[in-house]
């Protein structure tokens, strides 16, 4: 590389959240450059409607709910919020939900998971009977593993002791096929931002009769359960985002392939080397693993330096760097956690990116190693 030449970035983040796909930009930049409130009743007011409820039909279609089912937000986080506010009585979650569920209802039973991440349906049952939850919450897909959760089942479990159920589907929109009515969940929540969208916008998608929380207070929009102006453009690009994922789903399958070739090779460099969740049904563009005896800060910055962009499997929010209560639910050992990072693939990564990836992971790999090695000649 010449002096002074870009660095070539892959961006091996997208579960952190994923690039605005240029159709959206377009049409958010259409959007921002027409006037009009949605709530006005002039022909500008009207055409902001229209856009308004045509991106409503767009999330809605995509998680196959009808478009009075989704309440606009101002992303995943409130949504979550918003449903988790919903009921009075107990809630169970998961104990590897994302921090804006467990927050969001500090006093709910956590459902323990098993090595590989998944919620123990036995378990579920027993607490089902004992503590008669108001609310059960289980995400569809991990942020930090993939794993994928019985979320079907879990309703039906859940519904057979009066329990509403909330899906965080933030992470699975777009990347699996979603069916509200299939999974037979009260409440889903989506973010546009994890599927090619605008960040700062999201939904909570309602089963039929269920009435969520009100968070804010003001005028009547979305049915009064979200008041306050539209997020126009950001809403028009998550409907537009929506439309996408459901046309492009080819790279879904070259992704995992891409994925499971990246995951061989590294655990043939480092056969003491882990990928939680593997053997479990994960998401095609995921994966967690470790470099044993190198702590994923340490990783993030040679990668960084490489032009590779991971992240340690807690890094969702800004700053985090504390162990992964995710990896610790599935009994992983907090220093081996330590060594973990996350690997999240999406539409444009390329074999490129991956070899990349690979070659910068091998070279860091063998470097602590010698390292290792010298280090007890020097001091002898
Ligand atoms: N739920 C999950 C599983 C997530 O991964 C995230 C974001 O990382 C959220 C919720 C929060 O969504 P948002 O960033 O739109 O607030």
């Amino acid at each position: 590389m010449s002096a002074g030449a870009p660095l070539r970035i892959s961006y091996l983040d997208y579960n952190a959240t994923a690039p605005v796909k240029p159709a959206v930009i377009e049409a958010m930049v259409g959007a921002l450059d027409r006037t009009g409130n949605p709530s006005s009743v002039h022909r500008a007011g009207r055409a902001a409607r229209r856009a308004l409820e045509h991106a409503r039909e767009a999330a809605a279609a995509l998680v196959g709910a009808a478009p009075d089912a989704v309440v606009f937000t101002s992303g995943g986080t409130e949504a979550n919020n918003q449903a988790l506010g919903s009921v009075r009585g107990v809630c169970l979650v998961s104990a590897v939900e994302h921090d804006s569920v467990l927050a969001a209802a500090p006093a709910a039973e956590r459902l323990p998971v098993d090595a590989l991440g998944r919620v123990d349906l036995e378990r579920l049952a027993d607490r089902l009977a004992a503590v008669r939850p108001a609310l059960v919450s289980v995400m569809l897909a991990n942020n930090e593993t993939g794993v994928v959760q019985p979320v079907a089942e879990v309703a039906e479990l859940a519904h057979r002791h009066g329990a509403l159920v909330h899906c965080d589907a933030v992470q699975a929109a777009g990347k699996l096929a979603i069916d509200l009515v299939a999974l037979g969940v009260d409440m889903l929540t989506l973010s546009a931002h994890k599927l090619g969208g605008p960040q700062g916008v999201g939904a909570l998608v309602l089963g039929a009769g269920v009435e969520p929380a009100v968070l804010l207070r003001g005028g009547g929009q979305e049915r009064r359960w979200r008041p306050g102006t539209e997020n126009l453009p950001g809403i028009v690009g998550f409907g537009r985002a929506a439309e996408l994922a459901l046309e492009d789903r080819d790279w879904r399958p070259r992704v995992g392939a891409l994925r499971d070739r990246f995951e061989a090779e590294t655990l043939a460099v480092a056969p003491a080397g882990r990928v939680y969740g593997r053997g479990a049904e994960r998401l095609a563009n995921t994966s967690c693993l470790t470099m044993p005896g190198v702590g994923n800060q340490t990783q993030l910055i040679a990668f960084d330096l490489a032009g590779i962009a991971v992240s340690t499997g807690s890094a969702c929010s800004s700053g985090k760097v504390g162990p992964s209560h995710v990896l610790a639910a599935m009994g992983v050992d907090p220093a081996e956690a330590a060594t973990a990072i996350r690997v999240s693939l999406g539409w444009a990564s390329t074999a490129l990116d991956v070899e990349r990836f690979v070659a910068a992971w091998s070279r860091l790999h063998a470097r602590t190693r010698r390292s290792a090695q010298e280090a007890p000649a020097r001091s002898a």
